[in-house]
């Protein structure tokens, strides 16, 4: 019900199925969860995000790693129902018509939260403005500034003409969807009579903004040169020029800087970031939201089957997810065994290769970026191979996609091929092409340890080791992001500690030394000599961390901070 509709949630990508490629990575997974959690929770909220035609791409990689990049083209005249209003901005001082693909997501009880995905590919539109709405993070800064003006601005006509008039929070995820701010105080102005966006105008914007920032890091603020906003922010004519200085630093229009001066309640995603932000961007008040996982969504087969024996209403209570102290460790193993029977095949289907069930095997997988280091694993190769003949055989499974700008990050995934040329006959190590959601079930349930190897303090949060803890899969992992908050030592997982790590001095080879101390030490040898003592540890992922890092207990804590106050 539209006139009923209380929550606006903006984001530039949402992983809503497996076969919708408008997503590329965390932000949008985050997102996604959200939504199916706001659902299960009766939360009274609609989504905007574009309809990304071409998807994010298709990674191909060669036999030396190269990747290449093919269009994920798909078709939503085949699946979506197209909502019956059409919206026009203009842009570039061309009309850009706008319309958008209904894709409902339907929560445990049954309450409705519709996604609309906003697209420009009419006939009325010149060739040029079709295209906006095709590649999710593709083109140059024209491309997004243009793509964020469909979103933001689009997006709230969109929402207006659908009838959804009692909205009262509009809710960015990440800054790309800032531009809705200056719509707002458009709509605000001319509801007042005015020509000009007054202090009184932005006041009564401000308790209608939420802001989720994700990022850690200045440089990867979304931001564009004036030159560029004048060129094509055209839709306002001089209401927009006269205020656009306020919004502007340096010549730039920072994306960032417009949600954080026009929110009401700004977040970091974890309590490490969140504090890092507030030294960010210290003249605005920063909380923090924990980031979640939706834990019916992210449990594969074999595990939800076991909750749904042994755990009431899980789904609708993922707090209860605390009882799996009390599953047998028998069933919970054989829980595990049948999900990592099914990667195994899926690996050595997929890449030709012998991994075996009963080998103790290390999952890593995640944008291929250099502040995620996927090479620290292979620091010291003899090292490696040297434990793994000492501590008990392991093997290990890789993935993930570098955006195609990403230069360091495709260098990476040579020098991780590299690798494992240079390890095999000795060790196991397979890459797989494509990462997505789909695999991504399959890699955190099917493994038995997570793995993940930041450069403090730039993880944001991470999720996908929680997306392992639902599947009672212990994570390694530096101490960054969500994982400061969820490891309790040899309890939850391990810790790569050494104090050293930070991104204003790296110790690359004693963050390798502690990660295969870990191993060698901890590790295997409870894995291979203490098999129930390993799964005292996967019982207790889930119990202490799927139980809490979930987006129930997320949305809920936004409903609380940020959505009704
Ligand atoms: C969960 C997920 C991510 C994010 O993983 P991080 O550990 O947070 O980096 C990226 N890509 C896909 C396909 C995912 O499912």
């Amino acid at each position: 019900m539209p006139a009923n509709t209380k929550i606006a949630y903006f984001s530039m990508e949402i992983a809503l199925a497996d076969a919708l490629p408008t997503y590329s990575g965390g932000l949008g997974v985050l997102a996604g969860d959200t939504i199916r959690s706001a659902a299960d929770g009766g939360v009274p909220m609609v989504a905007v995000s574009l309809v990304h035609r071409k998807g994010y791409f298709r990674q191909r990689l060669d036999a030396e790693g190269h990747q290449t990049e093919e269009p994920w083209t798909w078709s939503p005249e085949a699946t979506l129902a197209e909502t019956p209003v059409r919206v026009t901005v203009n842009i570039a001082h061309r009309d850009v018509t706008i319309r958008a693909w209904r894709h409902d997501v339907s929560g445990v009880g049954g309450h409705v939260v519709p996604v609309l995905l906003l697209d420009t590919d009419l006939p009325d539109n010149a060739d040029d403005d079709r295209h906006i709405t095709d590649h999710l993070y593709g083109g140059d800064e024209r491309y997004r500034l243009r793509q964020e003006m469909v979103l933001g601005i689009g997006g709230v006509r969109l929402l207006r003409a659908l009838g959804y008039t009692a909205l009262r929070r509009f809710h960015m995820n990440e800054g790309h969807a800032a531009l809705l701010v200056v719509e707002l105080g458009y709509e605000e102005m001319k509801r007042r009579g005015l020509t000009q966006v007054t202090r009184e105008v932005a006041q009564a914007v401000k308790p209608l903004c939420v802001f989720t920032t994700h990022t850690p890091v200045p440089a990867g603020h979304d931001q564009f040169p004036l030159r560029l906003v004048a060129e094509q922010i055209t839709c306002y004519g001089d209401a927009f020029n006269a205020c656009v200085g306020e919004f502007c630093f340096d010549g730039r229009l920072n994306m960032t800087y417009l949600a954080l001066d026009n929110s009401h309640y700004v977040n970091g995603v974890a309590k490490k970031h969140g504090e890092v932000s507030q030294q960010m961007f210290a003249q605005y008040k920063v909380d923090s939201i924990t980031n979640g996982v939706h834990a019916g969504f992210w449990a594969s087969a074999p595990l939800r089957s076991l909750f749904d024996r042994h755990i009431t209403a899980w789904r609708q209570d993922n707090a209860s997810l605390r009882y799996a102290l009390g599953i047998p460790r028998q069933e919970l193993w054989a829980a595990h065994q049948a999900a990592k029977d099914e990667l195994i095949h899926l690996v050595n289907a997929r890449a030709g290769a012998a991994l075996f069930a009963n080998v103790f095997t290390i999952g890593f997988a995640r944008r291929a970026t250099p502040y995620k280091r996927p090479d620290l694993l292979f620091h010291d190769l003899a090292r490696l191979v040297a434990l793994h003949r000492a501590a008990g055989p392991i093997q290990i499974v890789y993935a993930g996609k570098a955006h195609p700008r990403d230069g360091g990050g495709k260098e990476l995934i040579r020098k991780v091929f590299e690798h494992i040329a240079a390890l095999r006959g000795k060790l196991d190590v397979v890459y797989l092409e494509d990462y997505d959601m789909a695999l991504a079930r399959r890699m955190v349930a099917g493994v038995d340890l997570w793995l993940n190897t930041p450069l403090p303090p730039l993880e944001a949060s991470g999720t996908s080791g929680m997306k392992a803890a639902v599947n009672g899969v212990p994570q390694l992992s530096v101490l960054d992001g969500w994982w400061i908050e969820g490891c309790i030592e040899g309890v939850t997982g391990w810790a790569i500690a050494n104090g050293h790590a930070s991104a204003a001095g790296e110790d690359r080879a004693a963050d390798a030394q502690a990660l295969y101390n870990k191993l060698e030490g901890t590790i295997l040898p409870l894995y291979y000599g203490e098999r129930e003592r390993y799964v005292d540890v996967m019982k207790h992922a889930i119990a202490l961390n799927a139980s809490f890092f979930n987006t129930e207990r997320m949305v809920d804590q936004y409903v609380r901070k940020a959505y009704f106050v």
